[in-house]
Protein backbone atom coordinates (compact mmCIF):
# COMPACT_ATOMS: atom_id res chain seq x y z
CA UNK A 1 0.00 0.00 0.00
CA UNK A 2 1.62 3.15 -0.97
CA UNK A 3 1.67 6.15 1.70
CA UNK A 4 -0.65 8.17 -0.10
CA UNK A 5 -2.83 5.15 0.66
CA UNK A 6 -2.35 5.06 3.88
CA UNK A 7 -3.44 9.08 3.90
CA UNK A 8 -6.38 8.78 2.41
CA UNK A 9 -7.70 5.71 4.62
CA UNK A 10 -6.89 7.46 7.54
CA UNK A 11 -8.57 10.22 6.57
CA UNK A 12 -11.45 8.48 5.80
CA UNK A 13 -11.58 6.61 9.20
CA UNK A 14 -10.70 9.63 11.65
CA UNK A 15 -13.63 11.42 9.96
CA UNK A 16 -15.68 8.56 10.15
CA UNK A 17 -14.93 7.93 13.80
CA UNK A 18 -15.18 11.58 14.35
CA UNK A 19 -18.85 11.65 13.04
CA UNK A 20 -19.58 8.74 15.23
CA UNK A 21 -18.76 10.50 17.79
CA UNK A 22 -21.05 13.84 16.84
CA UNK A 23 -18.32 16.21 16.16
CA UNK A 24 -16.67 17.49 12.91
CA UNK A 25 -12.60 16.47 12.81
CA UNK A 26 -10.81 19.78 12.51
CA UNK A 27 -9.00 19.56 9.40
CA UNK A 28 -5.21 20.46 11.11
CA UNK A 29 -4.34 17.35 12.36
CA UNK A 30 -1.05 15.61 11.70
CA UNK A 31 -0.86 12.68 9.68
CA UNK A 32 1.42 10.22 10.59
CA UNK A 33 4.59 9.88 8.85
CA UNK A 34 3.51 6.34 7.24
CA UNK A 35 7.73 5.68 6.82
CA UNK A 36 7.15 1.88 6.22
CA UNK A 37 5.37 2.81 2.65
CA UNK A 38 6.27 0.53 -0.29
CA UNK A 39 6.11 3.34 -3.11
CA UNK A 40 5.85 1.44 -6.13
CA UNK A 41 2.47 0.06 -7.25
CA UNK A 42 0.25 -0.01 -10.65
CA UNK A 43 -0.79 2.94 -10.60
CA UNK A 44 -4.13 1.99 -12.04
CA UNK A 45 -4.55 0.29 -9.04
CA UNK A 46 -3.62 3.39 -7.10
CA UNK A 47 -5.82 5.19 -9.00
CA UNK A 48 -9.23 2.99 -8.71
CA UNK A 49 -8.36 2.55 -4.54
CA UNK A 50 -8.23 6.04 -4.24
CA UNK A 51 -11.45 6.45 -6.56
CA UNK A 52 -12.84 4.08 -3.88
CA UNK A 53 -12.08 6.00 -0.88
CA UNK A 54 -12.84 9.60 -2.24
CA UNK A 55 -16.80 8.29 -2.86
CA UNK A 56 -16.88 7.07 0.82
CA UNK A 57 -14.96 10.11 2.28
CA UNK A 58 -17.57 12.51 0.21
CA UNK A 59 -20.43 10.36 1.90
CA UNK A 60 -18.65 10.90 5.17
CA UNK A 61 -18.18 14.60 4.68
CA UNK A 62 -21.98 14.53 3.39
CA UNK A 63 -23.03 13.42 6.54
CA UNK A 64 -20.68 15.48 9.17
CA UNK A 65 -21.59 18.18 7.16
CA UNK A 66 -25.56 17.45 7.77
CA UNK A 67 -24.53 16.74 11.66
CA UNK A 68 -22.70 20.22 11.28
CA UNK A 69 -25.77 22.27 9.92
CA UNK A 70 -28.06 20.40 12.51
CA UNK A 71 -25.65 21.63 15.30
CA UNK A 72 -25.97 24.78 14.54
CA UNK A 73 -29.59 25.30 14.61
CA UNK A 74 -30.10 23.51 17.94
CA UNK A 75 -29.89 26.59 19.61
CA UNK A 76 -26.48 27.00 19.55
CA UNK A 77 -25.70 23.81 21.09
CA UNK A 78 -22.17 23.86 19.51
CA UNK A 79 -21.77 19.90 19.03
CA UNK A 80 -23.86 17.36 17.43
CA UNK A 81 -23.77 15.04 20.45
CA UNK A 82 -23.63 15.99 24.52
CA UNK A 83 -21.47 14.68 26.71
CA UNK A 84 -24.06 12.72 28.26
CA UNK A 85 -24.43 10.70 25.07
CA UNK A 86 -20.89 10.33 24.16
CA UNK A 87 -20.29 9.16 27.53
CA UNK A 88 -23.18 6.89 27.65
CA UNK A 89 -21.16 5.46 23.92
CA UNK A 90 -17.86 5.40 26.48
CA UNK A 91 -19.63 3.12 28.47
CA UNK A 92 -20.58 0.43 25.95
CA UNK A 93 -17.58 0.89 24.57
CA UNK A 94 -15.38 -2.69 23.04
CA UNK A 95 -13.16 -1.47 20.99
CA UNK A 96 -10.53 -3.38 22.83
CA UNK A 97 -9.39 -5.75 24.82
CA UNK A 98 -9.11 -3.55 28.01
CA UNK A 99 -12.92 -3.71 27.85
CA UNK A 100 -12.75 -7.47 28.57
CA UNK A 101 -10.90 -7.14 32.16
CA UNK A 102 -12.59 -3.61 33.53
CA UNK A 103 -14.89 -3.65 36.09
CA UNK A 104 -16.09 -0.20 34.88
CA UNK A 105 -15.53 2.02 32.45
CA UNK A 106 -14.13 5.89 33.26
CA UNK A 107 -15.45 8.17 31.09
CA UNK A 108 -14.59 11.28 33.19
CA UNK A 109 -15.73 13.30 36.06
CA UNK A 110 -16.31 17.16 36.41
CA UNK A 111 -18.12 20.60 34.98
CA UNK A 112 -20.00 20.58 32.22
CA UNK A 113 -18.09 23.75 31.80
CA UNK A 114 -14.79 23.49 32.36
CA UNK A 115 -12.30 26.04 32.52
CA UNK A 116 -9.76 23.28 32.39
CA UNK A 117 -9.39 19.71 31.78
CA UNK A 118 -7.04 17.81 33.43
CA UNK A 119 -6.34 14.33 31.10
CA UNK A 120 -3.99 11.72 32.69
CA UNK A 121 -3.86 8.30 31.01
CA UNK A 122 -5.63 5.93 32.51
CA UNK A 123 -8.03 4.11 36.05
CA UNK A 124 -5.94 2.14 38.17
CA UNK A 125 -7.26 -0.10 40.69
CA UNK A 126 -9.62 2.64 42.67
CA UNK A 127 -10.71 4.17 39.51
CA UNK A 128 -12.07 0.98 37.89
CA UNK A 129 -13.81 -0.19 40.93
CA UNK A 130 -15.37 3.06 41.71
CA UNK A 131 -16.03 4.20 37.74
CA UNK A 132 -14.35 7.95 38.76
CA UNK A 133 -10.91 9.46 37.57
CA UNK A 134 -7.98 10.19 40.31
CA UNK A 135 -9.64 8.79 42.89
CA UNK A 136 -6.70 7.02 44.56
CA UNK A 137 -3.60 8.14 46.49
CA UNK A 138 -2.67 9.97 43.13
CA UNK A 139 -6.19 11.53 42.55
CA UNK A 140 -6.18 12.93 46.27
CA UNK A 141 -2.61 14.56 45.24
CA UNK A 142 -3.67 15.87 41.83
CA UNK A 143 -6.92 17.22 44.13
CA UNK A 144 -4.70 18.78 46.34
CA UNK A 145 -2.50 20.37 43.32
CA UNK A 146 -5.49 21.59 41.64
CA UNK A 147 -7.05 23.14 45.14
CA UNK A 148 -3.30 25.09 45.14
CA UNK A 149 -4.15 26.91 41.70
CA UNK A 150 -8.34 26.97 42.58
CA UNK A 151 -9.35 24.60 40.50
CA UNK A 152 -11.76 21.66 41.44
CA UNK A 153 -13.45 19.00 40.06
CA UNK A 154 -16.83 19.82 41.25
CA UNK A 155 -16.60 23.63 40.77
CA UNK A 156 -14.56 24.28 37.16
CA UNK A 157 -12.69 21.42 36.04
CA UNK A 158 -13.02 18.36 34.24
CA UNK A 159 -10.67 15.19 34.66
CA UNK A 160 -11.03 12.32 32.00
CA UNK A 161 -8.04 9.96 30.93
CA UNK A 162 -6.50 8.83 27.62
CA UNK A 163 -7.57 5.53 27.96
CA UNK A 164 -11.35 5.10 29.75
CA UNK A 165 -10.78 1.35 31.21
CA UNK A 166 -8.53 -0.02 33.26
CA UNK A 167 -4.97 -1.59 31.59
CA UNK A 168 -4.43 -4.59 34.13
CA UNK A 169 -1.51 -4.21 36.73
CA UNK A 170 -1.87 -0.23 36.13
CA UNK A 171 0.53 -0.91 33.10
CA UNK A 172 0.92 1.80 30.55
CA UNK A 173 -1.85 1.77 27.60
CA UNK A 174 -0.91 0.09 24.75
CA UNK A 175 -0.84 2.49 21.46
CA UNK A 176 -3.23 0.37 19.87
CA UNK A 177 -5.68 1.08 23.22
CA UNK A 178 -4.67 4.42 23.23
CA UNK A 179 -5.66 4.82 19.70
CA UNK A 180 -9.03 2.42 20.11
CA UNK A 181 -10.11 5.39 22.79
CA UNK A 182 -8.74 8.55 20.95
CA UNK A 183 -11.80 9.55 19.24
CA UNK A 184 -13.94 9.56 22.29
CA UNK A 185 -11.17 11.87 24.16
CA UNK A 186 -11.23 14.00 20.71
CA UNK A 187 -14.76 14.34 20.74
CA UNK A 188 -15.10 15.17 25.17
CA UNK A 189 -12.68 17.75 24.48
CA UNK A 190 -14.40 18.82 21.57
CA UNK A 191 -17.66 19.18 23.33
CA UNK A 192 -16.55 20.38 26.85
CA UNK A 193 -13.84 23.81 24.93
CA UNK A 194 -12.27 24.33 27.90
CA UNK A 195 -10.23 27.15 27.58
CA UNK A 196 -6.72 25.26 29.03
CA UNK A 197 -5.72 21.53 28.92
CA UNK A 198 -3.44 20.05 32.02
CA UNK A 199 -1.55 16.67 30.82
CA UNK A 200 -0.70 14.93 33.71
CA UNK A 201 2.35 12.86 32.82
CA UNK A 202 3.94 11.88 29.48
CA UNK A 203 1.70 9.24 27.69
CA UNK A 204 -1.32 12.31 28.07
CA UNK A 205 1.14 14.96 26.71
CA UNK A 206 2.63 12.45 24.32
CA UNK A 207 -0.86 11.74 22.52
CA UNK A 208 -2.40 14.65 22.78
CA UNK A 209 0.56 16.85 21.05
CA UNK A 210 1.54 13.71 19.15
CA UNK A 211 5.29 13.46 19.62
CA UNK A 212 8.07 11.44 21.75
CA UNK A 213 9.65 13.97 23.42
CA UNK A 214 10.50 13.69 27.26
CA UNK A 215 8.38 15.14 29.70
CA UNK A 216 11.70 16.64 30.86
CA UNK A 217 11.51 18.77 27.33
CA UNK A 218 7.70 19.22 26.98
CA UNK A 219 7.08 20.49 30.99
CA UNK A 220 7.53 24.14 31.93
CA UNK A 221 5.69 25.83 28.28
CA UNK A 222 2.37 25.98 26.58
CA UNK A 223 1.88 24.23 23.85
CA UNK A 224 -1.04 24.16 21.62
CA UNK A 225 -3.80 21.63 20.85
CA UNK A 226 -6.01 23.28 18.28
CA UNK A 227 -5.93 26.33 19.33
CA UNK A 228 -6.29 25.65 22.93
CA UNK A 229 -3.13 26.26 25.55
CA UNK A 230 -1.71 23.08 26.78
CA UNK A 231 0.89 22.13 29.29
CA UNK A 232 2.26 18.77 29.82
CA UNK A 233 3.64 18.38 33.70
CA UNK A 234 4.42 15.52 36.29
CA UNK A 235 2.05 12.96 36.83
CA UNK A 236 0.90 12.61 40.59
CA UNK A 237 1.94 9.37 40.96
CA UNK A 238 5.33 10.27 40.33
CA UNK A 239 4.94 12.78 42.63
CA UNK A 240 4.34 10.04 44.99
CA UNK A 241 7.06 8.22 43.87
CA UNK A 242 9.82 11.03 43.80
CA UNK A 243 9.82 14.20 46.28
CA UNK A 244 12.10 15.80 44.00
CA UNK A 245 9.96 16.41 41.27
CA UNK A 246 7.14 18.46 43.13
CA UNK A 247 9.27 21.89 42.90
CA UNK A 248 9.31 21.37 39.27
CA UNK A 249 5.29 20.21 39.89
CA UNK A 250 4.53 23.37 41.81
CA UNK A 251 6.65 25.46 38.80
CA UNK A 252 4.72 24.35 36.30
CA UNK A 253 1.48 25.06 37.40
CA UNK A 254 1.98 28.47 38.99
CA UNK A 255 2.68 29.08 35.16
CA UNK A 256 -0.68 26.94 34.67
CA UNK A 257 -2.65 29.04 36.69
CA UNK A 258 -0.86 32.37 34.70
CA UNK A 259 -1.51 31.90 31.72
CA UNK A 260 -5.40 31.04 32.84
CA UNK A 261 -5.55 34.35 34.22
CA UNK A 262 -4.40 36.16 31.62
CA UNK A 263 -7.09 33.83 29.37
CA UNK A 264 -10.09 34.83 31.76
CA UNK A 265 -8.92 38.75 32.00
CA UNK A 266 -9.33 38.81 27.97
N1 LIG B 1 -3.91 7.73 37.01
C1 LIG B 1 -4.40 8.23 35.86
O1 LIG B 1 -3.68 8.57 34.94
N2 LIG B 1 -5.72 8.37 35.77
C2 LIG B 1 -6.56 8.04 36.76
O2 LIG B 1 -7.76 8.20 36.59
C3 LIG B 1 -6.00 7.53 37.94
C4 LIG B 1 -4.67 7.38 38.04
Amino acid sequence: MTKTDKEEIFNLLKTADAYANGYVRPQFEQMPSFEDDKTAEPQEQVQAQVQTHETALTDVQAQTQTTSDKSEQVSQTPHGITLEELNAKILRCTRCDLARTRNNVVPGQGVQNPEVMVIGEGPGYDEDMQGLPFVGKAGMLLDKMLAAIQLDRNKNCYIANVVKCRPPQNRDPMPEEQSACFSFLEAQIHILKPKMILCMGRISGHKLLNTEQSLRDLRGRIHDYNGIPLMVTYHPSALLRNEELKRPAWEDLKLFKKELDKINQK
